[in-house]
């Protein structure tokens, strides 16, 4: 066999199984995984020493986001390209629907902002936000289109996201005769408008307040309150970005009765606790949900060792000094939201692999193939196996890199990991047979990415992924 690409000598480490082997790839697919593979003039990316890992898979980005009377920084280019220099070969981010839009509407607009900048590839998870009959009747047709997956808010009411109980209900109805997955906010809108107006009536306007607003409890309540919508719906959820230990409680209980119920956490909530809300740069670690306490940080990594929440995705979703600044004299108005696609693996690994508290399968389990399972993309993404998406990463388990805003590629200024060194970096990475990153340089042209449908998911695949998940 000819080959296009070869990569030597690493050590491979899928969700399953580490082993040494050679990868083969030609054009765009894996077509060879051999204990030797001539290169034979094929281009030759030497991976002694190093960890050879499917492509990571950021489930939660909102690139070019319109989000509280701004934007967020990273454009499709710029966020794909950090999210590339973190290891990460596809993103799923999030379609904002307009008021009165239809949902293919939604999609169209996106790809027309995504298309000619993604240097990854790239998926949609639609947000529902505008719900009546004629909606309603698109969400099948937006499984078929390749979208399997929704998001709703229960919180934001002013930002006009927030859909009530009955709407999330029948969306969660509707999804689950289609084979899709419904993604829930879960904060409790009213308890949070209740506490905020009462700190801004005593002029408390930092950002201390911002999380005082939002206690852990904000969050219980919502994941069990979405849990019970959806058992009534019998319709399979997913909690994105969960930051609590009531949160992961009330997920593990619902698993632990057999339904299909998943949460995603983030790297900052893996990393940081609430006292960061002291700081001189609190207002850069504003976002929804906010960081809460040390024992929160221990459950949810207690929670991804055990296998009960599947996956971590960024919420990247950033914004510069300027823009955090629009809050600089009401804790409301600060942009919420914070960079993460570049920390997904990096921090896994320095925080996770490294202190033992996963193992290196776990680690690509929960960084890709969870995710490729839940969103429908498997097993052409998610694994490293002969057929696959040649998405694959070369990770130097020995590289430090100080992860200052200086060495990370977002656009914003800032970095919360400023004062963070991690040990262990994605040094190439490869979507589709292409070489997008070698040690933090882009080398493919914008739009190299594509727009990847999805097909449904069905609730036996992913309730699979709960059964002796904990490796
Ligand atoms: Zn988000």
């Amino acid at each position: 066999m000819k080959f296009d690409l070869v990569v030597k000598n690493g050590t491979i480490i899928t969700a399953a199984d580490t082993f040494q082997a050679d990868i083969g790839v030609q054009g765009e697919k894996i077509t060879a995984v051999a204990q030797t593979i001539a290169p034979d003039g094929a281009k030759l990316i030497e991976a002694k020493g190093k960890y050879v890992i499917p492509g990571a898979i950021d489930g939660h980005t909102h690139m070019e986001f319109p989000f509280m009377s701004t934007t967020s920084a990273d454009d499709f280019h710029t966020g794909t390209f950090a999210a590339a220099c973190g290891g990460v070969t596809t993103i799923m981010d999030f379609a904002l629907q307009g008021k009165g839009e239809s949902l293919m509407q939604t999609a169209r607009n996106w790809h027309a902002k995504a298309d000619p900048k993604v240097v990854t590839d790239y998926g949609l998870h639609m947000i529902v936000r505008d719900l009546n009959d004629h909606i309603l009747a698109e969400l099948g047709e937006m499984v078929q289109y390749g979208i399997p997956s929704f998001k709703v808010f229960t919180t934001y009411r002013k930002e006009g996201l927030l859909l009530d109980d009955g709407a999330i209900f029948r969306v969660m109805e509707e999804v689950r005769k289609h084979n899709g997955i419904v993604g829930l906010h879960c904060e409790n809108n009213d308890l949070i408008e209740t506490l905020m107006a009462g700190f801004l009536k005593e002029k408390k306007t930092s950002p201390e307040y911002f999380r005082k607003s939002k206690p852990a409890e904000v969050e219980g309540e919502a994941v069990q309150r979405a849990i019970m919508l959806a058992r009534c719906a019998g319709a399979p959820m997913y909690v994105v970005h969960m930051s609590t230990q009531y949160g992961r409680n009330r997920v593990w209980e619902a698993q632990q009765e057999g339904l299909p119920v998943y949460a995603e956490t983030c790297p900052h909530y893996l990393v940081f606790a609430d006292e960061v809300y002291q700081r001189k740069d609190a207002a850069n670690f504003v976002m929804s949900p906010p960081i809460k306490g040390a024992a929160d940080r221990a459950a949810l990594w207690a929670g991804l060792a055990n296998g009960d929440i599947s996956t971590v995705a960024s919420d990247h979703c950033c914004f510069t000094t300027e823009q955090k600044k629009m809050g600089e004299d009401d804790f409301t108005k600060i942009p919420n939201g914070v960079a993460g696609t570049e920390a997904i693996l990096p921090i896994l690994f320095s925080e996770g692999v490294r202190k033992n508290r996963i193992s290196l399968n776990l680690w690509v389990r929960i960084t890709s193939y969870n995710p490729a399972k839940l969103f429908g993309l498997y097993p052409r993404k998610g694994t490293l196996s002969v057929g696959s998406d040649a998405d694959i990463v070369v990770f130097d388990p020995d590289k430090k890199v100080p992860m200052t805003a200086k060495n990370l590629h977002s656009r914003i200024d800032h970095s919360i990991y400023e004062e963070y060194t991690a040990t262990g970096w994605p040094v190439a990475t490869i979507v589709r047979g292409q070489v997008v990153q070698e040690n933090g340089e882009l080398k493919v042209d914008k739009g190299w990415g594509k727009y990847i449908a999805r097909r449904p998911v069905t609730e036996s695949e992913t309730l699979s992924l709960l059964v002796g998940a904990a490796t």
